[in-house]
């Protein structure tokens, strides 16, 4: 007998991600046999590997034809035909191609022998013909109250590893299944979150408690976010964010202490790593003192449940963009714009949007500019130049503003907006990872001193031809449809 497939979890993990919209389907597809007989079929899926592993990403299926099983069949017999399908489609993309197939009722997730066969066989096939591409196997069943339970494994470069969370991302629920993994320990009453666990239920709790959640930005947004997410059980957090942090930030910085000013080289992440281990010492903080495009933060980002975009950055926003289109990752991006005239304020704009696919992306809805994110990006040098290149122009009687490039207009804002907006942001979090409440719009927009908060929501569909539209879960296969990318 040949042994079992042996997969070593040290080596790292799988995580497999897919819309809403794509797991109804494939549930459909799965079951048409229930509950006697087995179904599946092949699917398209974009991928990165990473240091902690694959994330795996769905692109579409290619459900078998009629005469691609042998439909006599209680199980999957293949044909060559269909395998000469799959096969082909590694000529035709940059995806990698995966399998999934049901149980029938009353059998458990687990693979069979002939899955071990069948798994083995695609592994190596599927290796040789695609040049190296990841192979991924799943299995869905569903338990005696009809739960679906599933288990998978990922082949790459000659090792097996478990797929430990499938996450199937909705308007209404960002929807995480474990793999054979014990339930996380309910929360008694009593305890720290006890009003939580009243409006969320246990359930909602312990979907919090289950979560990770990244924020870029780390200052005025970031850290009462952070803040907040922390007492509210979320356990695991990535922090981006390169900055140091400036006296100047004291005013709207939850994580910074009187004892803190003036000194100097304290990075952002590190304070707010330190707010929230003093409000949960269990939570796992990873910080990143880097920039969203560095490919090093992308690989902690692509793990994360959700992700809030609290920087007001022009390419920071558009990186969320691509990450949530490309990785199929949940963003809620919040923004808060202040002015005053003759010491009256003007405007006290607060604004949230959250990115999925399906729903328009920062370009669908004229958040950013390649003018703007052009001028943030640019090297001193690049600057100079520039600057050089405009005033030849206007020397020559050309217009010279298509050259130049100024310098940022300082952004002016105060702790009272900041916290307000990253206190409603955190809260859109929390209904989006429980499922218990969903944002009355994808994006809107209120101002503290107009009559009905100047509430102006923003429900436009997305831009036919924006490539938001055809990339969802490309992964690092769509590289080339970036928006942004890294400046050498
Ligand atoms: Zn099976
Ligand atoms: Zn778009």
């Amino acid at each position: 007998m040949k042994p079992r497939i042996q997969m070593i979890p040290e080596r790292g993990e799988c995580i497999f991600r897919c819309a809403a919209e794509q797991r109804a389907l494939l549930d459909r597809m799965l079951y048409k046999r229930y509950p006697d007989a087995e179904w599946g079929t092949f699917f398209r899926f974009g991928y990165r590997v990473t240091p902690w592993g694959v994330l795996v990403t769905l692109v579409d299926l290619l459900p078998p034809d009629r005469g691609d099983f042998d439909e006599k069949s209680h199980v999957m017999e293949f044909t060559p035909r269909y395998i000469g399908r799959g096969l082909r489609s590694f000529d035709q993309c940059a995806f990698g191609l995966g399998f999934i197939h049901s149980h029938p009722e009353g059998c458990a997730p687990g693979p069979s022998l002939s899955d071990d066969d069948m798994d083995r066989y695609f592994a190596e096939e599927f290796e040789k013909f695609s040049g190296g591409r990841p192979y991924i196997s799943l299995i869905s069943s569903r338990d005696e109250e009809g739960r679906r339970r599933f288990s998978g494994r990922c082949f790459h470069q000659g090792q097996w590893l478990p797929v430990t969370k499938w996450v199937t991302l909705g308007k209404d629920l960002i929807r995480r299944e474990y793999d054979f993994r014990k339930p996380a320990p309910r929360v008694s009453n009593g305890s720290s979150t006890e009003r939580a666990i009243e409006l969320f239920g246990d359930d909602g709790s312990v979907r919090l408690k289950n979560s990770t959640v990244a924020i870029i930005g780390c200052s005025g947004l970031g850290s009462p976010a952070g803040h907040i997410l922390s007492r509210a059980g979320i356990s695991e957090f990535i922090l981006v964010d390169p900055g140091l942090f400036k006296d100047s930030n004291h005013e709207r910085n939850h994580a910074s202490r009187a004892s803190d000013l003036e000194v100097i080289g304290l990075s952002k992440v590190e304070l707010l790593e330190r707010l929230i281990h003093e409000v949960n010492p269990d939570a796992k903080v990873t910080c990143i003192k880097g920039d969203i495009l560095d490919p090093a933060t992308v690989d902690a980002l692509v793990r994360c449940d959700l992700i809030l975009g609290c920087t007001d950055s022009v390419y920071a926003r558009a990186a969320l963009g691509d990450l949530s289109t490309h990785y199929i990752i949940p963003v809620i991006d919040m923004a808060v714009q202040m002015g005053a005239k003759d010491g009256r304020l003007t405007d006290q704009v607060g604004e949230i949007a959250r990115y999925l696919p399906g729903l328009p992306c920062p370009w669908c809805r004229n958040r950013v500019s390649a003018a703007a994110i052009r001028a943030e990006l640019a090297t001193d040098e690049e600057r100079a130049q520039a600057n050089r290149a405009a005033a030849a122009a206007i020397e020559r009687g050309d217009d010279g503003a298509q050259y130049w490039i100024g310098e940022r207009p300082k952004e002016l804002t105060v702790g009272y907006m900041t916290t307000a907006v990253a206190a409603i942001g955190a809260g859109y979090a929390q209904g989006w990872l429980t499922g218990t409440s969903e944002m009355p719009h994808d994006r809107f927009q209120f101002d503290l001193g107009r009559r009905f908060f100047g509430f102006v929501p923003d429900n436009r569909e997305p831009e036919p031809d924006c490539s938001c539209q055809r990339c969802s879960g490309f992964a690092d296969q769509g590289q080339t449809d970036f928006t942004v990318s890294r400046p050498f």
